[in-house]
């Protein structure tokens, strides 16, 4: 059987002029602002004056992951579609692509299958521009704070304790550690530097964490860029760096629309790492698409215990929201996976390793069932590699757990492959308890945080800390920056720190190696592990494969 590209599937659809898909919203052509013609920013203050929908917030989740990534941006897309198939008003809610992925080993980010947003191939390459504003944002503090030093260095700030690095959006290893300030005395101060990628700056967090341009400027006024020689903070705002980067992000912080192949509405909007950030789009397109629609249906980065737990702990907590229901996307494949199966042998029916992998399914509903206290329905994402027997094994496990599970066959079918998804979702909204809650509060200390996400969501047996994250913790407590929420930076493979431990491990240790504070994105980072801010092309890179035709068509994209 041969099936169509992602690419080949998006451009033989046919996009309707965003102002349609805008006019679906009850968004007026007046308060849109076209980027071509299938593209627009929406001005949230206009927006927010149009009647309130009823705006019931689905968060889609996922076990923990293979490297190939299960399908929970195609499923998003897809139950969105299905929900608007069966009569029900929905909104999609996504993060923008960074180009990384593309042309590294993962490929872009807009769903796949009949399940895509429109125009595919803008929305996984330049878009509208806003990560070069996040990029741009980032590196003028770069260059204010080391102007700064050059400059009399007033503000006494230690060279060899600088926190703020450049970023680039790509997957570029050179970079990642370098020496900068080289040549004369008039060339700058010599010191150690690095690059990150775009979306691990802060900037990317603040920006998908800010309620509006005012909140924004503040945030990023917030941010500890380095400490002094003395020992104090130094802060952006120190260095009046926030207006001026506010300034830049102006456009880029208004939520974009687009459209899936259905034409459903969709804003696409920031896009922050899912392990040193907290992985979801913006703020503000979640409410914009909670505002606008009957049914938000957005997504988290990672696996649940990553991505689920930090959206409810971090984003919903800070921008007070409450999610309605989670789908947990799951696939056959995955759970094999999980069950130790090699990845190139994933195609091949095994049911000894699908039971083995299953735990792990089953541990996170109980996580979004009882820690964070939400209805729950399993999306079981269907690959055509699936037999029935595999389905039936986890159709079965589901049932005797309670949980509804629906074959979801979105990426072939699109939002008719979803309809019984669709279905069951607002059957959970309206008959499942909703008992919302957070698995830790913010004014306990923080190792008492970290060891809550720990054995709550991880199953840890306990938390081990370095001296270093000790000392790290100390410095936090006596800067009055402790009272934050915690980000987990932490590998998505496992429920563990440890990549090879898959399915449900048990009685293992969390090692938090180092601790960090995101101050303008308004969270303390703890590092479980060497987390790579930036990222290396494999050794055949996704971009090999990439080309564009004398016609402006672009190829390869997936
Ligand atoms: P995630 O959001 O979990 O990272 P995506 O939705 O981006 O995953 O999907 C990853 C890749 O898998 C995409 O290229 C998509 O086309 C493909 N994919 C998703 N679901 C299916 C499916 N049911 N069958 C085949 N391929 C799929
Ligand atoms: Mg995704």
């Amino acid at each position: 059987m041969s099936f169509k590209t992602d690419a080949e599937i998006a451009q033989s659809s046919t996009m309707r002029p965003i102002g349609e898909i805008a006019a679906k919203l009850g968004l007026k052509a007046e308060t849109i602002e076209p980027y071509g013609h299938y593209k627009a920013k929406i001005d949230p203050a206009a927006a927010f004056k149009l009647p309130k929908k009823q705006g019931r917030l689905i968060l889609v989740t996922a076990i923990n992951p293979t490297p190939a990534g299960e399908g929970k941006t195609t499923v998003t897309i897809g139950l969105a579609d299905a929900l608007r198939h069966i009569g029900k008003d929905s909104v999609i809610a996504l993060r923008e692509p960074s180009l990384g992925p593309v042309f590294g080993v993962k490929g872009g980010a807009a769903g796949g299958g009949y399940s895509q947003v429109l125009p595919m191939e803008d929305i996984n390459l330049h878009f509208t521009g806003d990560f070069h504003a996040i990029g741009a944002a980032n590196n003028l503090l770069a260059a204010m704070l080391d102007n700064h030093i050059y400059q009399g260095n007033e503000l006494n700030i230690d060279p060899k304790r600088v926190l703020w690095r450049r970023v680039v959006d790509m997957n570029d290893r050179q970079l990642r550690n370098i020496i900068d300030g080289m040549g004369k005395s008039v060339d700058g101060v010599m010191r150690a530097d690095g690059f990150d990628i775009t979306v691990a700056s802060e900037v990317m967090a603040v920006f998908c964490l800010a309620k509006d341009i005012t909140d924004l400027k503040e945030r990023l006024g917030n941010i500890l860029v380095a400490y002094a020689k003395d020992g104090s903070a130094v802060y952006a705002r120190d260095l009046k760096a926030h207006g001026a980067m506010a300034a830049l992000l102006k456009d880029a912080l208004k939520p974009n629309l687009v459209q899936t192949i259905a034409g459903t509405p969709a804003f696409v909007h920031g896009g922050p790492f899912a392990n040193i950030a907290h992985g979801c789009n913006s703020v503000i397109a979640t409410r914009l698409a909670k505002h606008l629609g009957d049914y938000a249906v957005t997504e988290a980065g990672f696996g649940a215990d990553l991505g689920a737990e930090k959206f409810c702990d971090i984003k919903c907590r800070l921008a007070g929201l409450q999610p309605d229901a989670a789908v947990v996307v799951t696939t056959v494949r995955a759970l094999k996976y999980n069950g130790g199966v090699a990845r190139a042998d994933l195609g091949e029916e095994n049911l000894d390793a699908l039971a083995k992998g299953l735990p792990n399914l089953l541990k996170h509903i109980e996580n979004l069932k009882t820690v964070f206290g939400l209805p729950v329905v399993v999306a079981l994402n269907r690959f055509v590699s699936d037999t029935d027997a595999e389905l039936e094994l986890i159709q079965t496990a589901c049932a005797e757990q309670g949980v509804e599970v629906s074959l979801a066959e979105v990426w072939e079918k699109g939002g008719a492959g979803g309809a019984d998804l669709a279905q069951k979702v607002v059957n959970a909204i309206e008959t499942q308890p909703n008992h919302f809650q957070f698995s830790y509060d913010t004014n306990d200390t923080i190792p008492n945080k970290i060891r809550a996400i720990a054995q709550k969501i991880y199953g840890a047996a306990d938390v081990d800390f370095s001296t270093e994250a000790l000392a790290e913790i100390a410095a936090l407590e006596k800067l009055g920056l402790d009272k934050l929420p915690v980000c987990m930076a932490k590998t998505q493979y496992s429920l563990s720190d440890n990549a090879a431990l898959l399915g449900r491990p048990e009685g293992f240790r969390i090692n938090v190696r180092g601790i960090t504070v995101s101050n303008g994105a308004g969270f303390i980072v703890a590092l479980c592990g060497n987390m790579m801010k930036m990222p290396g092309l494999p050794k055949v890179p996704a971009a090999e494969k990439i080309d564009v035709d004398e016609n402006g068509v672009i190829h390869g994209l997936f």
